[in-house]
């Protein structure tokens, strides 16, 4: 059961539906290769088994009469033997490795068959065809699996990709995105405007003796519209916008990695002025770690990217821009200057920067009277703008499907919850008692946030289940916050627990429900602790639980305390929360009772219970 109805921080994946067919070919060339390798030489094996006649056996054949026919091949030590017999003459074929071949020729010369006729003694010259195709095909294993290796270097991009060039969809060099494509991100836009006329203009910078920055880190959340600055700067520009991803430098091969580095960096310079975009270089551009095992391919690639941002001339107008959103896992020697020396963070929207995303991206849609983008910019707090891209194009499905004329208000609300909380699940048969837990679960939380002068109101209870919650409540988001008080903590973690405590309350039962409550608070309490330095016995310090250097710095007393101080925090919103129901268990009964009858609660019907 969700509690709040912040957007999933999801990192968006791009498919890589080539990346897996590229894949799935490879497994098939591989099987084939292995299959016909081991085909070949078994049947070329048993092939020769069959037609083999040991020395000895030859002569006790000869002696008996039994060979018709001797074929012999100068200069091989090899003869083949016709025998008497049954069948074609190519079952009779026979093939003997003679020791000396003069003492043979002495051996059968006279010699009758059991017919009383010599044997037929034939001698050929070598056929230079033959010995080729003969030589070929004892090779073909071999000559199979060089394919093969080439066939996987190739795929793996040796010599292969290096960045994909973006155009505009006329034709032209450059991306057609312009910054007027990109709402809100008003500084960020004005930061960047000056290496729009570096890339234009670069003759006038560098008369002036100005050097033109090389690097761009652009540090956000997945879906703030990083790549689409970077693009928008070539179009602004009408320079080419060379664009990689910082995974697909990531290689099986050793050496692979840098030598795509450096072929991005050959491209660019034959295409300067331009822009390289390198999403996600976190994927390469992490820490360097000891040069052990698997991380010296990455430690190579990372290598390769500071030698090349080094190495540009001063004509070479290249600008890199990268993008991250784990800042602090890149190494510190991509951000001195001269590489990646400026950076700049790209927020997700504020309250008018998510309008005018909206409004941005309702542009080719039908929209009822009702809908005001503002309300639904205020109801979005914390969504990006890829998030609001999708939240527009959710309605518009949900409106199509529902055979609406236009997208209406509540077509945008059913998509927002369905990105928060997931799809509406009508059918799902839940059983009565499950129904009765999940009632006092949403009751719990919503009864409890309304005595918690920090939390913002309810705006929506309900218990008909949603992605992979039971029920939901949702709250009303009126402001953006920079900051967040301890109180606010503290009291967002009494709200969490209010589900679990009139689950125990009212039914003397506790459930499943609430892990994802208990996952969420228990990182508030973590973060309050490690991160914002909120706790008085601990005192403001900065702790990375992950990191084990930190853990050996501040030795195993501190971790304990953490350990003891999260136990602590969480006991007592526990205690809280039950404390606001028991002294309220007459409305919890109500908001529960009303759920069970009605399925979902408004803001205005949940305010009616306080009124006296
Ligand atoms: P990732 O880290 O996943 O690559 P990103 O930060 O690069 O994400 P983009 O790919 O640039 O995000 O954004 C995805 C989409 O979201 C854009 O194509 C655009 O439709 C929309 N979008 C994001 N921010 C904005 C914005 N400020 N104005 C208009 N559209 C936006």
């Amino acid at each position: 059961m969700k509690e709040n109805q912040k957007p999933k921080d999801k990192k968006q994946k791009k498919p890589r539906d080539f990346e897996s067919i590229k894949t799935i070919l490879l497994l098939i060339v591989l099987i084939i290769c292995i299959v016909s390798s081991i085909a070949i030489l078994y049947f070329s094996d048993k092939e020769n088994e069959e037609r083999e006649l040991a020395y000895t056996e030859l002569i006790s054949a000869i002696n008996a009469g039994e060979i018709e026919k001797i074929e012999m091949t100068t200069g091989s030590a090899n003869i083949k033997v016709i025998m008497h017999g049954e069948g074609e003459e190519k079952d009779r074929e026979k093939m003997v490795l003679v020791p000396s071949i003069q003492a043979f020729m002495e051996l059968v010369q006279d010699k009758v068959d059991k017919e009383g006729k010599e044997i037929e003694l034939k001698q050929k010259p070598i056929n230079p065809v033959l010995r080729i195709s003969d030589t070929l095909f004892s090779l073909l294993p071999t000559i199979l699996l060089i394919v093969l290796m080439i066939m996987v270097f190739k795929m793996q991009g040796l010599g292969g990709d290096s960045g994909k060039v973006y155009g505009g969809e006329d034709g032209s060099k450059s991306p057609d995105v312009r910054f007027g494509d990109i709402a809100g991100l008003d500084e960020e836009k004005g930061e960047l405007i000056e290496i729009v006329d570096f890339l234009k203009k670069p003759q006038e910078y560098q008369e002036m003796g100005a050097k033109i920055p090389r690097g761009i880190l652009l540090y956000g959340k997945p879906g703030t519209g990083k790549t689409l600055i970077a693009r928008a700067i070539a179009g602004e520009a009408g320079v080419p916008f060379i664009s990689m991803s910082g995974s697909e430098f990531i290689e099986m091969f050793a050496g692979l990695g840098a030598s795509r580095v450096r072929k991005l960096f050959e491209k660019a310079k034959k295409m300067s002025p331009c822009i390289i975009f390198i999403d996600e270089i976190d994927a390469i551009g992490s820490r360097r770690t000891s040069n052990s095992g698997s991380e010296t391919e990455n430690n190579q690639t990372l290598n390769q990217l500071l030698v090349e941002m080094d190495g540009f001339d001063t004509e070479e107008t290249i600008i890199v821009l990268a993008a991250t959103n784990r800042p602090e896992m890149l190494d510190k020697a991509l951000l001195r200057p001269g590489r990646f020396d400026r950076q700049i963070t790209i927020p997700a929207p504020d309250l008018l920067g998510r309008e005018a995303i909206l409004k941005l991206h309702s542009k080719n849609k039908k929209f009822a009277d009702d809908v005001d983008f503002k309300t639904i910019a205020g109801d979005t707090a914390g969504f990006t703008g890829a998030e609001l891209a999708n939240v527009l194009n959710e309605a518009a499905i949900i409106a199509t499907r529902s055979k609406h004329k236009q997208i209406s208000n509540e077509d945008i609300e059913n998509a927002v919850k369905k990105i928060t909380v997931g799809l509406e699940k009508t059918n799902r048969v839940i059983s009565d008692k499950d129904k009765k837990l999940t009632a006092y679960h949403e009751a719990g939380h919503a009864v409890v946030s309304k005595f918690l002068p920090t939390q913002t109101e309810v705006k929506e209870v309900s218990i008909i289940p949603r992605g992979l919650a039971g029920g939901y409540t949702m709250y009303k988001t009126n402001e953006d916050k920079f900051y967040v008080s301890r109180t606010e903590l503290l009291e967002k973690m009494v709200a969490l627990m209010g589900g679990r405590a009139a689950e125990k309350i009212a039914l003397n039962e506790i459930s499943t429900g609430a892990s994802n409550d208990i996952e969420v608070a228990t990182g508030i309490a973590k973060d309050m602790l490690t991160i914002y330095g909120m706790d008085d016995t601990l005192g403001p310090i900065s702790l990375k639980v992950d990191d084990p250097y930190e853990i050996q710095i501040f030795g195993d007393k501190v971790i304990d305390q953490v350990g003891n101080q999260i136990q602590v925090l969480i006991d007592n919103a526990y205690e809280t929360a039950q404390k606001i129901l028991l002294n309220n268990m007459d409305i919890l009964d109500k908001v529960a009772q009303t759920l069970l009858e009605k399925e979902k609660i408004t803001s205005e019907e949940f305010e009616e219970f306080f009124r006296v």
